[in-house]
């Protein structure tokens, strides 16, 4: 399955091919600031997943620390993917920008920075889960 994807003006488009490794609601403030909403649906696929379908010469980047290069469409300012590749060796493609895409959420993370708490049953962790260098510890919903 190809999923397409555009920033909000369509400027940009961008296919990802396959399904995503993991799928997880972030709270941290970093994400929050960056998405201005109170949760950020992260949804992570290999490099080689995302392909730039039209307007690369329009996507810029910002990096508040090495590794995490936040992109997005230089016209409209919609925000299109984060760059993990150097830290974690995936790519977050916003799903919410992706068509026919659902997104299934497995656990939470950065949840210790929560400002909307979700009572869905599914795992919250302290900051990330052990395999991705993180404590690995729940909260309570
Ligand atoms: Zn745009
Ligand atoms: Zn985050």
């Amino acid at each position: 399955m190809v999923y397409k994807g555009k920033c909000m003006c369509g400027s940009v488009n961008l296919e990802v091919d396959g399904d995503a490794m993991a799928m997880m609601v972030c709270h941290c403030k970093i994400c929050r600031s960056w998405s201005a909403s109170p949760v950020c649906g992260a949804t992570l696929f290999k490099p080689d997943q995302l392909k730039i379908t039209k307007g690369k010469e329009l996507i810029d980047q910002f990096s508040l620390s090495d590794g995490h290069d936040r992109k997005w469409c230089t016209k409209c300012g919609g925000h299109l993917f984060t760059d993990h590749r150097n830290t974690y060796g995936v790519i977050d493609v916003y799903s919410s920008i992706l068509e026919s895409f659902e997104f299934k959420p497995t656990a939470h993370i950065n949840y210790e920075s929560t400002i909307l708490p979700i009572k869905d049953g599914l795992p919250k962790f302290k900051d990330f889960p052990k395999d991705f260098g993180g404590s690995g510890e729940i909260l309570d919903e």
